[in-house]
């Protein structure tokens, strides 16, 4: 569903993704992670095109990503991204904030866009919060919602990126319940985390990055047991 293929991104003279292939499979869970600064968060920018590349080939579903304009932003529906800082809108409530890109891109008609965010709120635990406002929910009840905004575009795969990353720790698991949920019901997702747990029980392969390249692309399993490469023993000696 998502492959890429000798991908190279510069930024200025530092060359950030370094020959990255990488493909996900319809279906498939692949946890990213790798030190600081290898260049997790740049390849899942590239992935919708947030970050434009220098060399190399991007595609969804065997089409290659667009250039620019309408395309973009229905590649940004169909691959959506939730960031580590939720991005709501903050004056508008919870139930605008899933319906907004539907009426805009999805062209649908507010009551039906609505009843949809209703579902998906229900859907992440959140019913009785549509008509708050992002301020007066916690961590992870906005992180939900973005969650809920996302799936609301129909999306084929969902990239994340540290989703839990600035949640108290007593909010981390309500954020990973859901996304454990979704790849049980077989949403294609990249997931860049520092949650072991959540890549040893929902994670159909772990890709390690290390200075922009791709280090190990493997099970769970067989990452966490037998890391090959010295970077990825050390990086797990540091964080295990
Ligand atoms: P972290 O774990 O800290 O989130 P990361 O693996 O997500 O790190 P990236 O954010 O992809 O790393 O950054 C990779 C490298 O590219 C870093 O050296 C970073 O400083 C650099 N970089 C990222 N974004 C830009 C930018 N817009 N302009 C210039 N350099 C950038
Ligand atoms: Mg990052």
């Amino acid at each position: 569903l998502i492959e890429l293929r000798d991908v190279n991104k510069y930024f200025g003279t530092l060359h950030v993704l370094q020959d990255i292939n990488l493909t996900v499979g319809r279906g498939e869970v692949v946890v990213v992670i790798g030190p600081s600064g290898s260049g997790k968060s740049t390849l899942c920018r590239t992935i919708n095109r947030l970050e434009t590349i220098e060399s190399g080939y991007i595609a969804i579903d065997g089409k290659p990503l667009p250039e620019e304009g309408k395309g973009l932003a229905e590649l940004r529906a169909e691959v959506g991204m939730v960031f580590q800082s939720f991005n709501l809108f903050a004056h508008k409530t919870v139930l605008a904030n899933v319906s907004l890109a539907q009426l805009k891109v999805r062209r649908r008609k507010k009551d039906e866009a609505d009843q949809r965010s209703r579902e998906l709120l229900e859907r992440v635990g959140l019913a009785s919060q549509a008509d708050k406002f992002p301020a007066q929910l916690s961590g992870g009840q906005q992180q939900r919602v973005a969650i809920a905004r996302a799936l609301a575009m129909d999306p084929k795969a969902l990239l994340f990126d540290e989703p839990t990353s600035a949640l108290d720790p007593e909010m981390i698991n309500e954020v990973l319940e859901v996304m454990q949920q979704l790849a049980r019901e077989g949403m294609t997702m990249v997931v860049v985390t520092h949650e072991m747990g959540f890549a040893r029980s929902a994670a159909n392969r772990v890709v390690f990055m290390s200075d922009g390249r791709v280090i190990e692309d493997r099970t769970p399993e067989d990452f966490f047991t037998h890391p090959e490469s010295d970077r990825a023993k050390d990086f797990l000696s540091k964080i295990l």
